[in-house]
């Protein structure tokens, strides 16, 4: 089997990770001349570092990202208060990374990239699918370079302005809000202090101004500013002069601007998310706004959910990516969409990342069924003893591109390749089992 994957942003590369490891030939071809280098979506959500600890990146992303720091306050530049966007949480044996990491979107790239030449692939730049067509057996897809060539599955990881989704004549329904606009960049502050993060308000309406927030690895920030007005300046001048205009002049001289871009705020889903071999994922199936910082994590899960069911290859499996993926987009759009209205109205609390944006609480379960723990529900992590008799914890053995069989105190041994036996009450506990029960762990950590 091959596979096509048109666009190498966090998506396309989660994909291409999960296809590679399960040995299955992808190629993942980009149009950019070369690799994006901006921070834009630098918050991971806590479910995608479990994500990353089965596609074995995340100790390095451990390593790389940082906490969310604590954030000083200033009001018509003053002083005010210090703050979290979220409290810090302790880690508990069903959720091990409660609190999420902050890593520029492009050290994530470069991380993800790292991992997918472990399998001898890598990402074919200045390459751009041009047109494709498909049978009931194939597509056939052209490349900017002239080349032809024949997939069993084409794979749109193409952005937001997606051309996979175009060609498909997929609807894109939602809208674009020209009344809000967002200045961001990447940029260091000499004077202002690297450990927190600074947000400068204006005296008269706090929730304007600026937040500049502190980037892992070096001494950058993330510059976010709304705009009034329809000039902006992404020029290093022009972010200085918002910066002595909110925070002082003499408070914070900028230098090293290495990315800004003006933003608007898009909420987009699209009508479908496959025509037969061809499948949407990440930005090319939904936009979002910047608030909870869904954008980046929600197409990482889309392409985790999809990896294995284009391994597996069975119809009724295939089906079940547009339903499980399109309906957790449509609910994580709402999350996105309220906290950004809430922010545009001066709701403060709407800076918070709270429970509802970690993505812990993905469900592909029946709504209907209000037991606690059933079909379609995220797998918890537990402590337990494995064959050898030593302690572990079962996403050390999810981790890998197989399913796993929990057997709770089984009476008779099992033949399934990955069963693992339970007799912890801890995990009993966490997973609402009884003696004899058995549990089907689907490859992306999820009961079957
Ligand atoms: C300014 C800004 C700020 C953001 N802030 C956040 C945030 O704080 N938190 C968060 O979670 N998310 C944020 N996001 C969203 C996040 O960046 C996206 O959700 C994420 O990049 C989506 O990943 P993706 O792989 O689906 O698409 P992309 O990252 O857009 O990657 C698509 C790739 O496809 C390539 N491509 C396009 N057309 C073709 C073609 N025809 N052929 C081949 N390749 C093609 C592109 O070159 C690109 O590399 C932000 C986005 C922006 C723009």
């Amino acid at each position: 089997m091959n596979v096509l994957i048109a666009g190498a942003g966090p998506t396309g590369l989660t994909l291409a990770i999960e296809l590679a490891r399960r040995g299955i030939a992808v190629r993942v071809i980009d149009k950019a001349t070369e690799f994006f280098n901006g921070s834009r979506g630098d918050g991971l959500q806590p479910r995608t570092l479990e994500v990353f600890e089965d596609l074995e990146v995340l100790d390095e992303v451990l390593r790389q990202s940082r906490t969310m720091p604590p954030i000083k306050v200033h009001v018509g530049g003053r002083f005010v208060d210090e703050r979290r966007m979220a409290e810090p949480v302790e880690p508990t044996p069903d959720v091990p990374y409660p609190n999420g990491a902050m890593l520029s979107q492009s050290r994530t790239e470069q991380l993800l990239r790292d991992k997918l030449s472990q399998y001898g692939v890598s990402v074919e730049l200045r390459t751009a699918i041009t047109g494709f067509t498909q049978t009931a057996d194939v597509v056939t897809a052209e490349l900017s370079t002239g080349e032809t060539l024949t997939a069993d599955y084409l794979v749109g990881a193409d952005g937001g302005k997606s051309f996979v989704r175009k060609h498909l004549g997929i609807a894109f329904e939602g809208t674009t809000d020209d009344s809000i606009r967002m200045l961001l960049g990447d940029v260091a502050a000499d004077g202002l202090d690297h450990e927190f993060g600074h947000w400068f308000g204006a005296a008269d309406n706090p929730m304007s101004g600026i937040v500049l927030t502190p980037l892992s690895g070096g001494d950058q920030f993330q510059f976010g500013a709304p705009l009034d007005g329809d000039d902006a300046d992404t020029s290093l001048e022009g972010l200085q002069e918002l910066v002595d205009k909110f925070a002082g002049t003499g408070t914070a001289k900028l230098r090293d601007l290495t990315w800004s871009t003006v933003w608007r705020p898009n909420v987009r889903l699209a009508a479908k998310f496959r025509v037969g071999r061809v499948f949407i994922a990440g930005d090319a199936a939904h936009v979002h706004p910047p608030t909870g910082g869904q954008g980046l994590n929600t197409g990482i899960q889309d392409a985790y959910n999809l990896g294995w069911k284009l391994a597996d290859g069975r119809e009724e499996v295939l089906a079940t990516y547009e339903t499980e993926r399109r309906t957790n987009a449509e609910r994580v759009l709402g999350i996105s969409q309220d906290l950004m209205q809430r922010h545009v109205d001066g709701d403060e609390s709407a800076m918070e990342r709270g429970e509802n944006t970690r993505q812990l609480d993905i469900s592909y379960r029946d709504r209907s069924d209000t037991r606690p723990l059933v079909s379609g529900d995220r797998a918890p992590d537990a402590p337990v003893t494995d064959a050898e008799g030593n302690k572990t914890r079962l996403f050390e053995l999810f981790r890998g591109p197989h399913e796993t069989l929990l057997q709770f105190a089984p009476t008779t041994p099992s033949t399934h390749p990955h069963a693992v036996d339970i007799t912890s009450p801890e995990a009993f506990a966490i997973y609402h089992a009884q003696p004899g029960d058995e549990i089907l762990i689907r490859p992306d950590g999820y009961l079957a």
